[in-house]
This record gives C-alpha cells, structure tokens and sequence, in this order.
C-alpha cells in the first residue's frame, strides 16, 4: 500500500476498464493489510468542459449491462424508514408506498437497473457495499495549496452530510480534526485504515491525479465478502473554480461534484441518465435524482 501514489499515476484508460470490471484480487498489498483478500475497484472523472461539450470518461466504456445491480446481503427491512418515493422508486411493498403495475414487487435491483443506476463493483454473486453495523470513519486532508480553503470544507461538509442522510450509513466526520498536507504530497498520508474513507484535496495539475480528471475514488473491498473496506476520494480544486466559471449551474456545482465522488465512495457507479449526480459528466442541470436518492438508500442496505 506504500505504492499507493505510484499505483494511481500509473492507471491508463485500459487499466481502469480492468480495474474497474474485474475484480482482481489485489494480492501482497491486501496481505500485509490483514483484512482477507481485497481487490480494488476505481471511478475516475474527467474535467467537466466549460464549453458544454462533455468530455469522454474512460469510464463511459464499462457502462455495460455486465455491470449490473444485483441481489446482495442486503436486508428490505433497513428501508423502514426511508421515504415514500424512494420506497416506490424501488418497488418495495408495504406502508404508504404505491405499487406499480409494471414493476416487480420487492426488487430494487431491477428498478436501480431500468433507471440507469449502475454500481462500481458487481459480481454474480452481488454487489460490493458498506456493511450498514458499524461507523465509516471520515479523514478530510487539505493541500496547503489551495486557493479556497473555506469552500473545500463546506462542500465536502455538505456532501458528507447528504451522504450519510441518504445512505443511512454511520458515516463520522472529525471536523475538528482536518488535516492540511504539505504542497500536493500524497506520500506524506498513511492509507486509508479499515472502515475509512479518506479524502483528500489537492490542486491543479497535482500529479496524484491524470490531466483533467476533477476526482478520482479508490475503493478496497473484500472479493470474498463483497464487502467495501476503505476509500480513498482525491478531489481537484479545479471542482471550485470551474463551480465558480459556471453560475447558470443552479444547484451547488461543487457540492455535487464532491457528492458524485462520495457516491462512488459508497459503490455507486456512473448513472446512463444524464440529469444523475452520478453520470460521467455533470450537466448544467444535474441533480439529486429520485434514482441517485433510492440508489444511495440501495448502498446502506448490506448487513453485517
Ligand atoms: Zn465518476
């Protein structure tokens, strides 16, 4: 895991498709971990262009219906309180939902399916999530670097707590306890410990992410178990300035472009629907959709 930066720098376009749809055990490194055998899984996010135009994400390739939402450990009753039309959305039965005449009671993984959800590990045998028992740790590392400290900490901030209300999952920020890091020096930080989500700010150009990319997730997570065990999310400061450049965006650009990496942080893939927080590219009028909020509830139904 000490190679960590060298690992990242080294993905081409063909490794992260590998990456990204197989789930190759990870070997000495998740051995001297002690966790069981991880594998790794990324999402990867190009800049979006301020001319409208999207730019091509590696990840768009993978969107295939190999990679497809499927029964997990998950347990319907979490969903006791989740709200109506998430409820419905994933055509679960029971109070105050309304069933639909063309859907599947009780599958939700059709549902994420048919509205383009996609998640970032699948295997025949299920997804990979957050098992929803025991509290995420959150570390948040800034580079000493950037040009808006302030705005780094509120939208990471906001996006946390979006992320923890929708998935349910015990997800503990010390705010009180944000780190500064020395120029865009990733080297400096131990990796991410189990049950911890580590996020990390740098600048433009840092060398820790390609050319262009505003965001990159790296997720271990046991093969055996389908279990997600850590993450590591590297935001680009370029997500603020471009926030900023792009004032007809009418929600909060930057707070959704953290939001989108912290969706990748808890397993979801890239949405085939372009309005998702979750597609490859954000549009101008990309939001939390109906299936992002029933896709993230999707994400905190693992049991232990
Ligand atoms: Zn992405």
């Amino acid at each position: 895991m000490s190679n960590r930066k060298a690992s990242l720098r080294r993905v081409s376009g063909k490794q992260i498709i590998k990456a990204f749809t197989r789930t190759t055990a990870a070997g000495l490194g998740c051995m001297a971990l002690g966790l069981g055998c991880m594998a790794l899984a990324l999402g990867l996010d190009p800049a979006r262009a301020l001319d409208g135009t999207e730019a091509a994400g590696p990840v768009d390739q993978v969107l295939t219906d190999s990679n497809l939402f499927r029964p997990t450990h998950s347990d319907l009753d979490w969903a006791s309180d989740l709200s109506s039309d998430v409820r419905s959305f994933l055509t679960l039965t029971g109070a105050e939902t309304t069933q639909q005449a063309n859907q599947t009671d009780n599958n939700p993984e059709r549902a994420l399916n048919e509205a383009g959800m996609r998640p970032l590990v699948s295997t025949d045998a299920g997804v990979a999530l957050w098992s929803n028992c025991l509290p995420i740790t959150v570390s948040i590392h800034l580079s000493e670097l950037l040009n808006d400290t302030a705005t780094a900490k509120k939208v990471t901030l906001e996006a946390l707590s979006q992320i923890a209300i929708l998935t349910g999952l015990d997800i503990r920020v010390e705010t009180d306890n944000i780190q500064t890091i020395k120029g865009n020096d990733l080297d400096s930080l131990p990796p991410a410990g189990s049950r911890e989500i580590q996020l990390i700010w740098v600048t433009e150009g840092s060398e820790s992410l390609e050319d262009h990319l505003l965001g990159e997730a790296e997720l271990h997570y046991s093969e055996a178990e389908l279990e997600l065990r850590s993450a590591t999310v590297i935001l680009s400061d370029e997500i603020i300035s471009q926030a900023a450049d792009r004032q007809r965006w009418t929600g909060d650009s930057a707070m959704l472009s953290v939001l989108h990496e912290l969706g990748h942080s808890v397993g979801l893939g890239h949405s085939l629907d372009p309005h998702s927080v979750m597609a490859p590219s954000l549009a101008d009028e990309a939001d939390i959709t109906l299936a992002d909020r029933s896709a993230l509830a999707y994400a905190g139904t693992r049991q232990c």
